[in-house]
Parts: structure tokens; sequence; C-alpha cells
């Protein structure tokens, strides 16, 4: 979608270096890392969030959290993650293409918000 950085990142409009690619998704380092290690896993295909999501949006989803089971070992996480998705203003989210923050790499905060 024109005008939207997640999609540009993807197309490579804008350059940056994948963590992980394939067919649905990619996994880029969050430009502002929160932890130790802070990923953001993006679906290529371009929708907002969590919010009224479509059945082929909802697969995808499923499709990428599957991978994520699979690939985590080689993304430094062997002790374990946290994945956040914001959806919608309340939740702050700032960039309108659905993306999964993957927080870990140190024992992380007894806080979730
Ligand atoms: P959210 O607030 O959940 O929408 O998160 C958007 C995230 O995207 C923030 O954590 C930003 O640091 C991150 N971000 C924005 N632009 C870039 C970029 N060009 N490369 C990597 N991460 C980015
Ligand atoms: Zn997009």
């Amino acid at each position: 979608m024109k005008d939207c950085i997640f999609c540009k990142i993807i197309s490579g409009e804008i350059s940056s270096n994948f963590e992980y690619e394939d067919e649905n998704m990619v996994i880029i380092k969050d430009i502002n890392p929160q932890a130790k290690i802070h990923l953001l896993l993006i679906p290529k295909k371009h929708f907002s969030n969590l919010m009224s999501l479509t059945e082929e949006e909802t697969k995808i989803i499923s499709l990428c959290l599957n991978k994520l089971s699979h690939i985590y070992l080689d993304l430094g996480l062997e002790k374990g993650f946290r994945i956040v998705c914001n959806s919608g203003v309340d939740a702050r989210q700032s960039v309108y293409h659905l993306h999964i923050h993957i927080l870990g790499g140190e024992v992380l905060s007894d806080k979730m918000g």
C-alpha cells in the first residue's frame, strides 16, 4: 500500500536487513529496541491490525506464528520470548500495517504494558 513504511521495507523501496523471509512474512530488527532482542514479524500482505480480520488474514497470522515456533532458535530466542501486537489507538499502534513485536534475549519485565 502506498505510503506504508512496512510495505516499502517489504518491497525493498526502503532498504532493510531481513532476519528472516518467506512467502508470508519478513522479520526485521525494530529500529527502537525495547529489549536486548526486539524483532518485528511483518506479514507481506498489508492489513491494519487484529481488528476485524478476514479469514485469509487469520490464516496468514496462524502460518506466521507457526513458523516463528520453528525458527525462534535461529533468532537467538532459545530461552523464550514475548509477542505483542498493538491494535488500534488505545494500544498506541503507530504503524497501521499489522506487525508482531518479538521481545527476548533477556529476562523481561513482569509488567506487560
Ligand atoms: P507499533 O507502535 O506497535 O505500531 O510499533 C511500530 C514499531 O515499528 C515501533 O516499535 C518502531 O520502533 C518500529 N519501526 C518504525 N519504523 C521502523 C523501521 N524503519 N525499521 C524498523 N522498525 C521500525
Ligand atoms: Zn503496508
